[in-house]
């Protein structure tokens, strides 16, 4: 039998690898980028030589670049963060602290992961604000003023109160009453908030953020209507949403369950697009819909986190688990709170090296909705709208070829209007 004090410096060591191995990972990858872009700076691609100036190609690389050095610090100071809180023995005080105020039991359980909750935030809250006040702002991109800025954080923390706290409060008291079969329990709750969100976002909680009004332009109306219905879906409302009151980058949407769904478009994109490039947009959109990639998604979420919990709920009954995270387990009363957390800051250290294969499988669903854009609208609207917003978003046009594999949701730029070129 390996005794307890073995097991845990394995864990120890592991942890200590496997957060080198992400943050050397992360920090090698932005500069294979900045270097990529930084190259590539004074050429416009062939492609979108004619679409492209080269005074927006370089806006562009000067952006990524400046979104690179302020990725390098968020890299830093999360691994800080995360040394801090397991090994450096933060959560450990924290957990200590609350138990001499509360003493053990779900209140002490619910006020430590609500703080570590709100201390992560506001250590990150000076990345946030130097993000959109300093480099989105550099870029002409940031509308929001700071009053908003604030007022959004109250309302994001109040939101996070009012849901984040009863789901914590059910799945503590699921992990101390319900057997060893409890991650089961937790897993269906979560499951169930998580439909209950999909179903109520669009709503109740996005309009507590954005205005959305009813589309009214009639040429853009009418064209959507006539490609929604002759897609076979059927849509609930088609709602403009003010995005121009917080930055200047331009979206769409497609969001809902069941037969009721809402296309929502950014003010901004409307501005931008003509009503073909708008109407091609909305088709790459019902694409994935009728690729079933939002549901394919959903189902392969529930089926790892699944997983994750059943992993937890092994994890949360070894004493080496506590221990080699820098956490003294309480030997009389519950770990709970505690298992929670540490996983929560570990997983992602797994799950890291895993990004590339959704990254990939997203991809893949990209390309996929662009042929369904080229087979249901123009693809030469398609790629003139892309080519805008790239431009308008200053997307980069050159990434490196091994960040994008790793990291990109969307195929890189001149891939992708290869292929829509290709198929239409
Ligand atoms: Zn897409």
């Amino acid at each position: 039998m390996p005794n307890l004090f073995d097991l845990s410096t394995t864990l120890t060591v592991i942890f200590a690898a496997l957060l080198v191995g992400n943050v050397a990972t992360q920090l090698w990858l932005n500069a294979r980028q900045a270097r990529h872009v930084w190259t590539h700076r004074d050429t416009v691609p062939m492609a979108f030589a004619a679409s492209v100036s080269l005074a927006e190609h370089q806006k562009a690389a000067d952006y990524t670049l400046a979104k690179l050095r302020l990725g390098n610090w968020g890299i830093l100071l999360s691994a800080t963060v995360l040394l801090g809180w397991t090994l450096m023995g933060g959560l450990e005080a924290l957990n200590l602290a609350l138990r001499d105020l509360f003493g053990a039991g779900m209140t002490q359980q619910l006020a430590l992961m609500a703080s570590v909750t709100v201390l992560g935030s506001l250590i990150e809250l000076p990345l946030s604000w130097w993000r959109t006040f300093r480099l989105e702002a550099a870029f002409g991109f940031n509308k929001t003023t700071p009053k908003l800025w604030i007022n959004d954080l109250l309302k994001g923390a109040l939101l996070g109160a009012l849901l984040g706290l009863p789901l914590a409060g059910v799945a503590l008291w699921l992990m101390g009453a319900a057997g060893g079969y409890w991650w089961l329990y937790v897993w269906g709750v979560w499951a169930a908030f998580n439909a209950l969100m999909l179903a109520v976002y669009p709503k109740w909680i996005a309009p507590r953020f954005n205005k959305f009004t009813p589309l009214t332009r009639a040429d853009v109306r009418d064209t959507a209507n006539e490609l929604i219905e002759r897609c076979g879906f059927k849509a609930d409302g088609l709602f403009v949403m003010d995005g121009s009151r917080r930055s200047a980058h331009a979206n769409a949407y497609f969001t809902g369950f069941g037969k009721s769904k809402r296309v929502v478009f950014y003010d901004t994109l409307l501005d931008r697009l003509t009503v073909p490039e708008v109407k091609a947009v909305l088709a790459h959109e019902l694409g994935h819909f009728a690729h079933k990639h939002i549901r394919k998604r959903l189902i392969g979420l529930f089926a790892i986190s699944a997983g994750a919990l059943a992993l937890l709920s092994w994890f949360a009954n070894q004493i080496w688990f506590y221990v080699g995270l820098g956490v003294t387990p309480d030997l009389t009363g519950p770990n709970d709170a505690v298992a929670l957390l540490l996983f929560m800051f570990t997983l992602p250290l797994v799950t890291f090296f895993v990004s590339p294969l959704l990254a990939g499988f997203s991809r893949r669903d990209e390309f996929q909705a662009d042929a369904y854009a080229c087979q249901h609208a123009d693809g030469d609207a398609l790629q003139s709208a892309l080519t805008k917003l790239y431009k308008d978003n200053a997307s980069t046009l050159t990434p490196d070829p091994v960040y994008t594999r790793f990291y990109a949701s969307h195929p890189a730029a001149m891939e992708r209007i290869q292929r829509i070129a290709s198929a239409s």
